[in-house]
């Protein structure tokens, strides 16, 4: 017997039938005897239609921005979790198993005080912990909580895996399950390279750079909170059959499992190749080298809320000028140009230079930790295609590389393929 949770995404409950689905899912791990906590999203497309309506609330004459409570936009958007799980609780009854609907208010997960973005500082586990133990399953809503104002709170977008990964650190649950619409964690994205593999395993620290770097399969802040809780994760699809064979498999489930490298016992050197589109490039010429030009630089951007990403600075000729490269997103390149130009003077630079609609390619894996030559690999095949690079850009266990963005697709085959990914 084991204790799992059991997270279903809004398109797993996009419907009366699916939410049905779902019950069947659950019903298999409860009369496999496991205690079952289920965490469940809005219904796809919910949250958005929600946030929707706090959007667009018609403006008062002679005021153009937008206004919202932030903590009355917690009480709207977090009903959509509501809902299912109170739908999810009447199908799971109506198999005759004992369920019943949690709300994060009641448990309570308790939250900071970043209304719309908020982290959960404690989850009251005893009393669902109690009652699994009686055989009933708790089906919480995900995606909120109760802020230490005492209101609603809730977590940013796509934080119910958030809150599935947090209540299986607080009811020690053997496994968290999270069910979405894709049956696990791939070598690369499937729809750029057929041939991309589902891998078994993946590590945390591995899983944070694939989801971070564009594999959307989890909220980046979910595995960050798993790998420090340890919980073994298992990403599945819950568009399967609930009683094929080997679904209810306790040690091997379909899927992929992202857990501690210690449970990974043949390290492959690299696991995965991630992009990420949309990338501009903002180069500095002929800078000041002197201590404080950077804080210059990246303070006044990061206090305008721009996600600067890679940053390569040259090491200067004479001492004197030196040049700076750094990444942003490409829809903040004109904000972030705003920025340095406004700041020109206490920066101290010569002339800017942009480029937008470039792309990030990164070979990631734990295993280059301990080999040599992984980088000239990647050089070696993206030059043997003739594509350029325009920026490197490296850590521990990833190399990210720039490139222009026609030749991403290319890029990621020609990397997938120079690791022998597509070979299993
Ligand atoms: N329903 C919320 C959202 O769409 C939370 C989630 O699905 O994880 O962002
Ligand atoms: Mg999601």
């Amino acid at each position: 017997m084991a204790r799992i949770v059991m997270k279903f995404g809004g398109t797993s409950v996009a419907d009366l039938n699916r939410i049905h689905n779902v019950a069947r899912h659950v019903k298999r791990e409860v009369d496999a005897g496991h205690e079952v906590a289920v965490v469940v999203s809005a219904m796809s497309g919910k949250t958005n239609e929600l946030v929707g309506w706090v959007e667009n609330m018609p403006k008062v004459a002679g005021s153009n921005a937008p206004f919202y409570d932030a903590r009355e936009y917690d009480a709207v958007v977090a009903s959509g979790e509501q809902v299912t799980s109170g739908l999810l609780a009447i199908a799971l009854q109506s198999m005759g198993i004992n369920a019943r609907s949690w709300q994060g208010w009641q448990l309570p997960i308790k939250t900071d005080n970043a209304h719309g973005a908020a982290r959960i500082l404690d989850i009251e586990g005893a009393d669902i912990i109690r009652r699994m133990g009686e055989g009933q399953v708790a089906v919480v809503a995900g995606f909120q909580g109760l802020g230490p104002d005492n209101r609603l709170a809730t977590l940013g977008r796509g934080g119910s895996d958030t809150s599935a990964v947090a209540i299986a650190a607080a009811v020690k649950a053997d496994r968290c399950d999270i069910y979405t619409d894709v049956d696990g964690v791939y070598t690369t994205d499937p729809r750029i390279e057929p041939k991309a593999r589902r891998l078994k395993k993946i590590a945390f620290e591995e899983m944070l750079e694939m989801a971070s770097l564009g594999a959307k399969v989890l909220q980046v802040r979910s595995v960050e909170l798993a790998m420090v809780h340890k919980v073994r994760t298992f990403v599945r699809s819950s568009f399967e059959d609930p009683d094929a064979p080997g679904m209810g498999d306790l040690l091997n489930p379909p899927g992929t499992l992202i857990c501690d490298e210690d449970e990974i016992v043949e390290q492959e050197v690299v696991t995965g190749i991630a992009y990420a589109k949309d990338e501009a490039q903002i180069s500095l010429r002929r800078l000041a080298d002197r201590p404080g030009v950077s804080a210059a630089i990246f303070g006044p951007l990061a206090e305008a809320h721009i996600n600067v990403d890679m940053i390569v600075q040259n090491i200067s000729e004479d001492g004197s000028k030196t040049d700076m490269t750094f990444t942003v997103p490409s829809g903040d390149v004109n904000k972030a140009l705003k920025v340095l130009s406004d700041n020109k003077e206490k920066i101290g630079y010569d002339v800017v230079q942009s480029e937008a609609g470039l792309v990030k390619v990164s070979v990631i894996g734990i295993g280059m930790r301990s080999h040599a030559g992984v980088a000239a690999s990647a050089f070696r095949a993206l030059a043997d295609k003739g594509i350029n690079i325009k920026a490197i850009t490296t850590s521990e266990i990833k190399i990210s590389i720039l490139i222009d963005g026609p030749y991403a697709e290319l890029a990621v085959r020609t990397l997938h393929s120079a690791y022998g990914l597509d070979k299993s």
